[in-house]
């Protein structure tokens, strides 16, 4: 894992004064406007919790602050500087995405990216840059976070979400349990299921004897202790191919990628849908068009970066197996025993580099809702549904990312659980998960959650409205006092 990842610089420090004059020019933080509710107990119920601090959840918490809806907490079960992949499963030297993507600035410029590079590197040196580090884009978020005055909880999980009453009640891993009207799960890519294990007749994910021998790709490694072996991977994609080229880096001796396919995927559909028109359109289509999209983009898979595919070309010991898929793999005293559609292989470890799953049902955090969640398997015909099991284990959201009860009324407010992350696609397009969709995605959950905040609250709003005494003419000599004025007070 690596560490120190803020930054400090003159130019950093400018940058910073600068964002937060435009901060303060945009009028930010607002207050807050959402009238206080109380629990049964007389304490104070939360408006919103976010869980999860990675690049969605903080800009979901800076978007609502900026909304003025500031009664939020914002929780991360990792510690500062641990959030999201990026200085601990992620194993590519840049970012896949190109540099010049915006989101978690929320449109202030001196929060983007480019400003923050700029600052410390020189408008030259935003010229000279390619991709963004890796560790770059860690330091950025901090930094964003740091000058939007978002409050972050490290160290705090969600372990468990129920109904109570007229709220929600999540159990945190401090001991608290506290009630909330509004729970935002930006929990990350395995948010809305967990790894994806391949299934086979001699192996199972949870068995205490694949220590050291299977790893799932995305699972923190110590790639010294590969050194001088010979690692089998299943997965030719780029987590596959990253995880690959770490351990050559890191002195183990071979290291080759399988696939079932024939070849790598050719073409990145999702870059090609990377414009607003998209991002925006996608969710306000009908059913048989999201279906259409998205059960082709999961069918269509992502070709690996050509940096990730050059940085394996250039090393010696790796390969890729095409049109080889694994039948089994059986863990044996000294190292792994992986039968192939072709031949039969013995590997010193072996990596499972097949990504993540969806599937609700092993959400612990949900578990008092998940049989009543509604999926999209639920609104297709059950041959579509078949046919396209994956997809059809993807939860169907409703407009603001909030989960939708299968049986009305069986599980009370389930819609104030929205899902904001890589569950959501299906449903939104990919605007909780990658860069290129936060800034779309991160608006609409915030403005979903405005209205319904408001529309929950309507009469006491309105009851404010007509109380509210403003005497604007008290100055002048029209002034009249409330109890002699006629017509609407
Ligand atoms: C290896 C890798 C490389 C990627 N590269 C790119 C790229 O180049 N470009 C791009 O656009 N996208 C990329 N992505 C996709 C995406 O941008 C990242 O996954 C990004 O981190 C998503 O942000 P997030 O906030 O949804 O999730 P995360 O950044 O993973 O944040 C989720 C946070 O929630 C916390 N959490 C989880 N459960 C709980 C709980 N119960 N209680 C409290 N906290 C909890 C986690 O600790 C985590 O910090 C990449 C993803 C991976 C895995």
């Amino acid at each position: 894992m690596d560490s120190v990842v803020e930054r400090q610089s003159a130019g950093l420090d400018e940058l910073e004064k600068v964002a937060r004059h435009d901060l303060a020019r945009l009028n930010y933080p607002p207050a807050n406007w959402v009238p206080e509710k109380t629990g049964p107990d007389g304490r104070p119920v939360l408006d919103v919790l976010i869980v999860g601090a990675g690049m969605c959840g903080q800009t979901a918490g800076w978007g609502l602050m900026r909304e003025g809806i500031r009664n939020i907490r914002v929780i991360e079960r990792n510690r500062h500087g641990q959030e999201g992949p990026w200085n601990t499963t992620a194993r590519m030297p840049t970012l896949r995405s190109p540099k010049h993507l915006t989101g978690p600035d929320l449109g202030v410029p001196a929060l983007t990216f480019r400003a923050w590079y700029e600052a410390q590197h020189g408008a030259e040196g935003w010229e000279k840059l390619y991709k963004i580090p890796r560790l770059d884009w860690l330091a950025y978020l901090l930094w964003v976070r740091k000058v939007v005055d978002l409050k972050v909880e490290n160290g705090v999980s969600l372990l468990k979400v129920e109904a109570a009453g007229d709220f929600l009640r999540a159990s945190l891993s401090t001991g608290e349990t506290i009630l909330v009207r509004k729970i935002v799960l930006a929990n990350g890519r395995d948010g809305s299921g967990g790894f994806r294990w391949p299934s086979f007749p001699s192996f199972a994910s949870e068995d205490p004897a694949r220590t050291a021998r299977v790893y799932h790709t995305l699972e923190e490694i110590d790639f010294t202790a590969f050194k001088g072996k010979r690692l089998g991977i299943l997965g030719v994609l780029a987590t596959a191919i990253d995880n690959a080229c770490t351990a050559l880096e890191a002195g183990a001796r071979e290291a080759i990628c399988y696939a079932r396919r024939p070849h790598l995927p050719q073409v990145n559909k999702s870059k090609g849908v990377s414009f607003p028109g998209f991002q925006r359109g996608q969710g306000m289509l009908d059913d048989d068009w999201r279906w259409k999209i998205y059960t082709y983009m999961l069918a269509a898979g992502s070709p690996p970066p050509h940096e990730s595919v050059l940085r394996a070309q250039r090393l010696p010991g790796f390969a890729f197996r095409f049109a080889e898929p694994w039948l089994d793999i059986v863990i044996d005293a000294d190292g792994v025993t992986v039968k192939t559609a072709k031949t039969t292989e013995c590997f010193d470890a072996v990596l499972i580099g097949t990504g993540f799953d969806i599937d609700l049902s092993r959400r612990p955090e949900l578990a008092s809702f998940a049989a009543n969640i509604t999926l999209w398997a639920d609104r297709r015909a059950p041959d579509e549904a078949q046919a396209n099991a994956e997809a059809a284990r993807y939860p169907y959201l409703g407009p603001g990312f909030e989960l939708i009860e299968k049986m009305p009324g069986r599980t009370p407010h389930m819609s104030d659980i929205h899902l904001f992350n890589w569950g959501s696609i299906l449903s939104h397009g990919a605007l909780a998960g990658d860069i290129p969709g936060l800034f779309v995605g991160a608006t609409r959950l915030v403005q979903s959650i405005s209205h319904a905040l408001f529309r929950e609250d309507v009469e006491t709003h309105v009851q404010n409205m007509y109380a509210q005494e403003d005497p604007e003419l008290a100055p002048t000599d029209y002034f009249v006092p409330r109890d002699r004025r006629s017509g609407t007070l």
